[in-house]
């Protein structure tokens, strides 16, 4: 019984032997088919190779054996890689990841590798047994998907969500190394304008040009990605002080701002930017974000057209703000508004020659509001078409009644980009001077001067405007964007100095000059001039001596009542 036993085990464990080395051959075989292996000695010398490691390598078996297994490195992982591969199997540990390998012909190959250390009977390995899968192209459709997750399609700039992602590492990394970096966030003025008048496919097409500007301008290595529609953002690192920060962005802005054609038509595009400094303004990257958008969103309530840094406070500005805005819709719908005229004066007689029509917002708590401080709410919600248009009528109905009384003086009406854009304004406009019964050459629209610079299109509302016989003068002239070179272009009747030039008359003559310069281009063009914000008999004075024809302001009279400036007007006769 012992004997059979005994007999029986040996043939079982010969019999278990040869199945375990045909288990072993077999392993070896499909592992040949499918995983490069290799092994390598306790220095990383090749001491083994199989055939699909020479295949994959395309270097012979005597070109590896007893080479280092760094021979197939591709130079992309770090040192740090490496060191704390070595660390792993080194201590006896499997080590698992993806490698980069590079080709004998340089080609690169990506390959999921397992490194199994062997150790000797003390512990310590004596040689290590690699095997490894190709994955390139698993590696290449997973670049393509980060790459469409990562990048926005159309500029082909990162996205929002690696945005999100670098500024988070972009802190810890300047919170470890004790650094400054500047978050700036880049909107682009009224792309919704182009979008609406010039279709999508050419608002595309300016935000490509935008997107391509900006990375001209841009450090190489910046991070700049595009997070909205119209919105981009960039870091600026070791920037050196917050004045170099502005002159670059100023610089930035210029160049955005350089006409783009469309369809042979020339567009100035004026740009909005907020920015917040870390860690200055915040140490997290949500909240630094937050702020410089803030300081964005506060630019574009100014209108835009420049930047704005984050300041403290902004927040309870935003409180006012959402009071106000709701306070202004409650009084554009009870008519808490009242108009007051300032009037226009010739400078060489004295005697009036026109009015300006400010509306006042009178509100029953608060008091009387300035116009400052509300018109840019209006204007962003756009109640400054309802109100706007309270402000016509009501302007036409006064100069139509001091006609009938036979006072045949212009009526200035302040009118907003936004009113114009609307496109029932021509026929409003019709409508009242219909119904008020106004003479249109009477009547002059003031407008900012930035409708010029940036908004090419309104030129044509306004070409029409004054074919119905309205006059048209820019208000504020020579604070915005368009140069004198081309005001002889411009479809106006009116250039109104801005007080800023009259203001320093009786000292500088730096401002004399800028006077003096509109005053003859004007000339030559034959159009009428008004200069702004006269306080001083000296500077009306020097107006005299450089031939300025209209003044207005303080020295004359302030804003006021329609009775009064009918006084003005009675004096007159
Ligand atoms: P603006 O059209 O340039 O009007 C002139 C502003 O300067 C007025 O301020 C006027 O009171 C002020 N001003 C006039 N003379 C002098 C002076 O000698 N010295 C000084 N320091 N200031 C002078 P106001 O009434 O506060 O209006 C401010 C701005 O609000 C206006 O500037 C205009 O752009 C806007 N605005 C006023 N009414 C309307 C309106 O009905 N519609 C629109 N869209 N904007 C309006
Ligand atoms: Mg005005
Ligand atoms: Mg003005």
């Amino acid at each position: 019984m012992q004997e059979i036993t005994k007999s029986t085990m040996e043939f079982f464990i010969k019999d278990q032997e040869a199945s375990v080395e045909k288990n072993l051959q077999d392993i070896l075989f499909a592992l040949n088919q499918s995983a490069i292996v290799a092994i390598t000695d306790r220095t990383g010398k090749i001491t083994f190779a199989n055939d699909k490691f020479i295949e994959v390598s395309q270097y012979s078996l005597d070109e590896l054996l007893g080479k280092p297994q760094n021979i197939v490195n591709s130079a992309y992982h770090s040192k740090e890689f490496f060191k704390n591969l070595w660390k792993t199997i080194g201590n006896g540990e499997v080590w698992r990841g993806d490698i980069r390998n590079r080709k004998k012909d340089g080609s690169f190959y990506w390959v999921d590798t397992t490194i199994v250390p062997f150790l000797n009977e003390k512990g310590i390995p004596y040689q290590y047994v690699s095997i490894r899968y190709e994955i390139t192209s698993r590696k290449r459709a997973e670049e393509v998907i980060r790459h469409l997750a990562y990048n926005d399609q159309l500029t082909d700039l990162p996205n929002r969500l690696y945005f999100r992602r670098k500024l988070s590492e972009l802190v810890a990394h300047a919170e470890k190394n004790k650094k400054e970096f500047c978050l700036v966030k880049f909107n682009i003025d009224r792309l919704r304008y182009i979008n609406d008048s010039l279709g999508y496919e050419m608002g595309d097409y300016v935000l490509s040009v935008v997107a391509l500007r900006l990375k001209e301008m841009l450090p190489v290595d910046n991070i700049l990605a595009r997070l909205s529609g119209d919105e981009f953002a960039f870091i600026l690192k070791d920037f050196g002080n917050e004045m170099k920060v502005s002159t670059m962005i100023k610089e930035i802005q210029e160049y955005i701002q350089q006409p783009i054609d469309i369809k042979g038509q020339q567009y100035a595009l004026s740009s909005s930017v907020g920015v917040a400094y870390y860690p200055k303004h915040a140490r997290e990257a949500s909240e630094l974000s937050t702020k410089a958008e803030k300081a964005l969103l506060e630019m574009k309530e100014r209108g835009g057209g420049g930047f704005q840094v984050y300041e403290p406070g902004s927040a309870k500005k935003s409180i006012e703000r959402m009071f106000l805005e709701n306070e202004l819709r409650k009084s554009i719908r009870f008519g808490h508004f009242s108009l007051d005229y300032q009037p226009k004066f010739s400078i060489a007689t004295g005697k009036i020659t026109g009015v300006e029509a400010l509306v006042r917002w009178d509100h029953p708590d608060l008091g009387r509001i300035p116009p400052n401080q509300f018109i840019e709410i209006a204007e962003e919600t756009r109640m400054i078409n309802v109100l706007g248009e309270w402000v016509l009528r009501e302007a036409c109905r006064q100069a139509s009644e001091w006609e009938q009384k036979g006072f045949h003086y212009s009526m200035a009406v302040n009118v907003s980009a936004i009113q114009l854009e609307d496109p029932d304004f021509l026929e409003t406009l019709e409508g009242i001077l219909r119904e008020e019964g106004n003479r249109p050459d009477l009547l002059e629209l003031e407008l900012t001067e930035s409708f010029f610079g940036d908004q090419g299109e309104l030129q044509e509302v306004i070409i029409d405007i004054r074919k119905l016989g309205v006059k048209i003068a820019i208000d504020d002239f020579g604070t915005g964007y368009s140069s004198f070179s081309y005001i002889k272009e411009l479809p106006v009747d009116t250039l109104k100095i801005d007080r800023a030039f009259i203001r320093d008359l009786d000292g500088g003559k730096e401002n004399s000059a800028i006077v003096e310069a509109i005053l003859s281009v004007a000339k030559t063009v034959g159009l009428n001039v008004v200069a702004e914000g006269i306080e001083e008999e000296e500077q009306l004075q020097v107006l005299k001596d450089l031939g300025c024809e209209k003044g207005q302001g303080y020295y004359f009279s302030k804003p006021t009542l329609a009775s009064e400036c009918e006084s003005f007007m009675t004096v007159n006769i």
